[in-house]
């Protein structure tokens, strides 16, 4: 969607009302200490049994359509250990570049397993998303002619993106702005493309559609289910087109803060089954496949990053420097989303200090939080920020000559694999071709 984070702000939570639901680490400090005996911080630590439970959960809610698929969204996570397990739940995954595409073709992935939700697309990646066989998600009405311009003979089956414009809104409330996000065909474009692709022979048809990002509330998928459904009703009426499958996309999201009450994903699955049983079987479109495009709701919740505490600093503020910084999550700086912090062994400790906690990048928008009231820290403390496992690790970057973190996964036995080792100076340097005439470019 257009934005990743919501309005949620990086600062200390103002009111903790009566939820208080507690964010825990996944190991004990014992534990995590001999982790970091051999996996030094700052890593991302991903809990194998969180995730299983969770996708389970997702494919009993929409058990009662026949065709569901949850496509993971990859941008969100893209290790290939960690869409193993999801891949034993029925799960295919959804791409939107060439590289997540080769990541996909490299597990074995092919055909309707991959959804390629892509916009503003190269030529050369619609031909290897149609070589793979994937089903192709067509962002915009010009994308028509682009696409038949590569394939020669368009796919059997496409799916079309829909941007409704104006906001979004739950009741009285804007969940999101699609009138200013840069996806999707209007409505008049979506007929008019129904039409042309169903001339060209295209013989099965999907929607597509993600509205808001992060809904922490049961009711979005449901209300934009029934949007769809009826959408879909029209289409048919008024295109003849055949369609296969509504993709209902991303956007269910994590209660980021201990205050906010989590989705029930069965609730969910009922909401989008009764607007279903309302609006898609009276009018014979009974055999219509729900898809989602999760990425955020699958792994969020699973990964934490894990940091040791360097300096602590007493200026006008209180700073804690720890040894992680905005390249190993950007969420908070980018768009001052919360992260809740646990400081390990201190976890039943009062929260009686208030601390900026910032990495060491020379950009003061550095914080992973701002005003955060913790137990009192110590210099060599170990620092758990939650729900991590989403848009975390995945977002890094570069900047200051920072390196990538490890990926740990902590399986269910309780052992500890590592699933993507952590960047080194090598790697960091290892796009400067060339520069073999000065002899110490040779890391
Ligand atoms: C980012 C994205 C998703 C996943 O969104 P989440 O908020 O992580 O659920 C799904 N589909 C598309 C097309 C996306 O761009």
């Amino acid at each position: 969607m257009n934005k990743i984070g919501n309005t949620s702000s990086i600062s200390n939570i103002s009111n903790i009302s009566g939820k208080n639901h507690n964010k825990l680490p996944f190991v004990t400090k014992e534990r995590m200490e001999e982790i970091i005996q051999q996996f030094p911080t700052p890593f991302h630590l991903y809990d194998e049994k969180g995730i299983r439970e969770n996708a389970k959960a997702l494919r009993e809610a929409f058990s009662w359509n026949r065709g569901f698929r949850e496509y993971f969204a990859v941008k969100a996570t893209p290790n290939p250990y960690l869409i193993d397990i999801l891949r034993e739940y029925g799960c295919g995954v959804d791409c939107s570049s060439m590289t997540e595409l080769m990541l996909a073709e490299a597990m074995g992935l092919g055909g309707e397993e991959i959804m390629f939700s892509s916009n503003e697309t190269p030529e050369e990646e619609y031909a290897y998303a149609h070589k793979l066989g994937a089903v192709i998600n067509l962002d915009d009405i010009t994308h028509i002619p682009f696409l038949e311009k590569i394939t020669g003979v368009l796919p059997e089956t496409i799916s079309c993106r829909y941007n409704p414009g104006g906001v979004f809104q739950i009741s009285t409330s804007i969940m999101d702005n699609p009138g200013d996000a840069k996806y999707g065909f209007t409505r008049e474009q979506l007929f008019e493309g129904f039409r042309i692709l169903k001339e060209k022979g295209v013989k099965n048809f999907g929607i597509h559609s993600f509205l808001a990002s992060n809904t922490v509330t049961n009711a979005y998928y449901p209300l934009l289910a029934k949007q769809l459904f009826e959408l879909a009703v029209s289409l048919k009426k008024e295109t003849g087109a055949n369609i296969t499958f509504i993709n209902l996309s991303g956007g269910i999201g994590i209660p980021y803060r201990p205050d906010q009450e989590a989705n029930d994903i069965r609730a969910i699955g009922e909401g989008v089954r009764k607007a279903y049983e309302e609006t898609l079987i009276p009018a014979g479109m009974d055999q219509v496949s729900i898809y989602a495009e999760l990425g955020r709701f699958m792994m969020g919740p699973y990964g934490q990053l894990v940091t040791t505490v360097l300096h602590q600093k007493h200026i006008y503020k209180e700073y804690i420097g720890c040894d992680a910084c905005a390249v190993n999550l950007m969420r908070p700086a980018m768009y001052g989303a919360y992260h809740h912090i646990t400081v390990m062994g201190k976890e039943d400790q009062p929260c009686d200090h208030m601390y900026d906690v910032v990495g060491s990048l020379c950009e003061n928008n550095d914080k992973f939080a701002i005003d955060r009231m913790l137990p009192e820290i110590e210099t060599g403390d170990v620092l758990v920020i939650h729900d991590t496992g989403a848009h975390g690790h995945s977002m890094g970057y570069n900047y200051n000559g920072k390196l990538r973190s490890a990926e740990l996964l902590l399986k269910e036995d309780g052992s500890v694999k590592l699933i993507r080792r952590a960047e080194t100076p090598k790697d960091y340097f290892a796009t400067l071709d060339g520069l073999d005439i000065y002899s110490g470019f040779n890391f």
